[in-house]
């Protein structure tokens, strides 16, 4: 497949591992936050290829994982309502809140659907008009287009009984939030391809010049991932951070600014709860006035109750990349997959569950295909 096969070739990558041992001189910490390249980097075994001077940490990068219990429960609530049917992605039916999941409301005769898109939300309450449809925004910028196309889709067909709960978050102010706490020590930063491909590289800039942060823009092929290692360690040891764009057959320096334009014409940016981070101000987006009639939880009047993390459970520490899974003393005993504790146990994004699915380091051996890597 082009794009694709090409950036997963062997001999590539074993150039690519090869290089970075030969160039590597110091200690370089370096965060991912994107829950795809997680997934990716165990999936590929990359870890294995690294060397030990590398050392890889996640980051705040599963839109599932980062979203507060407080707002989980409100979701179960919701859900609760004979006249309410829940359309959602798949990833948040087993995240588990203060008093059950969705997957337990369910379970307890609650109308829930999982959606792959929120048009699909949409086109559900035009053919059930009697009852209210709310969609859970949950996403960060590679969603909220859609969503926000969608909300304009419904004004202008005038769907009335369709709603979204907005849980949306943006990026770059976590990150800033991240760079400020002493206790990180992070070099360089594996900036998340999708988001990038609608903000643009060029919003990182803020990392590199007040933060001394290495960034490189990264897709998700074994090849694009060491390629953007190898950037960072060059910054890094060369002590001049920039931002590089490692993946320019989808990034733009300054993203998509038509979809950037839709998300501001819906959306206004507030502040928001990040599990692990706490509260960060203008990273996540509510409704603007005039679209108000499809905010759920004004018009249903749900609010969000504080968070808790369940007992012993370390997700908000890993999303800090403060914490490994195999730091939380639930990881594989009371947490596995089938009996997630936290969300990043359960979500497809979630660090622990790349660690649980591939094993801590992550083996050599890419599982889409028979390239065994080296
Ligand atoms: Fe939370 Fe489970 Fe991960 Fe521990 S292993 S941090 S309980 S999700």
């Amino acid at each position: 497949m082009k794009y694709v096969d090409e950036y997963r070739d062997r001999d590539l990558v074993r150039r690519l591992a090869d290089h970075l041992h030969h160039l590597v001189q110091r200690p370089v910490r370096i965060m991912e936050v994107c829950g795809t390249h997680t997934m990716a980097i165990f999936r590929h075994g990359l870890r294995s290829l690294l060397p030990g001077a590398i050392r890889l940490v996640s980051g705040p990068g599963c839109p599932v994982c980062v979203t507060p219990t407080g707002v989980i429960d409100a979701f179960v609530e919701l859900a609760g309502r004979d006249d309410v049917v829940i359309a959602t992605f798949g990833d948040m039916v087993r995240v588990p809140g203060s008093n059950g999941s969705l997957a337990t409301a369910r379970a307890e005769g609650a109308d829930i659907r999982v959606v792959y898109s929120p048009m699909d939300a949409l086109q559900l309450a035009a053919r059930q008009p009697e009852q209210m449809v709310v969609f859970l925004s949950v996403g960060f910028e590679t969603t909220t287009p859609t969503i926000a196309a969608t909300v304009l889709e419904a004004e202008r067909a005038g769907v009335d009984n369709f709603f979204i709960f907005a849980a949306n978050k943006v990026m770059p102010p976590p990150l800033e939030a991240l760079m400020r706490d002493p206790g990180l020590e992070v070099d360089g930063l594996l900036c998340p391809g999708h988001v990038s491909s609608i903000i643009g590289a060029d919003a990182y800039t803020f990392l590199a010049r007040d933060h001394g942060l290495a960034c490189a823009v990264a897709g998700f092929e074994p090849a694009d991932i060491l390629q953007a290692i190898i950037a960072l360690v060059r910054q890094v040891q060369a002590g001049r951070p920039k931002v590089e764009n490692c993946y320019g057959r989808v990034v733009t320096a300054a993203g998509n600014t038509r979809a950037g334009e839709i998300v501001r014409t819906v959306f206004r940016p507030v502040a928001s709860e990040w599990r692990g981070l706490g509260v960060i101000g203008k990273s996540g987006l509510a409704l603007r006035r005039q679209y108000a009639r499809f905010d759920a939880a004004a018009r249903l009047s749900i609010s969000v109750a504080p968070s808790r993390e369940p007992a012993g459970c370390r997700c908000g520490s890993i999303l800090k990349g403060i914490c490994s899974p195999d730091d939380c003393p639930l990881f594989g005993g009371r947490c596995t997959p089938a009996t997630p504790v936290g969300p990043c146990m359960v979500s497809t994004e979630g660090t622990c569950a790349a660690w649980y699915r591939y094993g801590g380091a992550g083996r050599a051996i890419s599982e889409n295909s028979n390239q065994v890597l080296p």
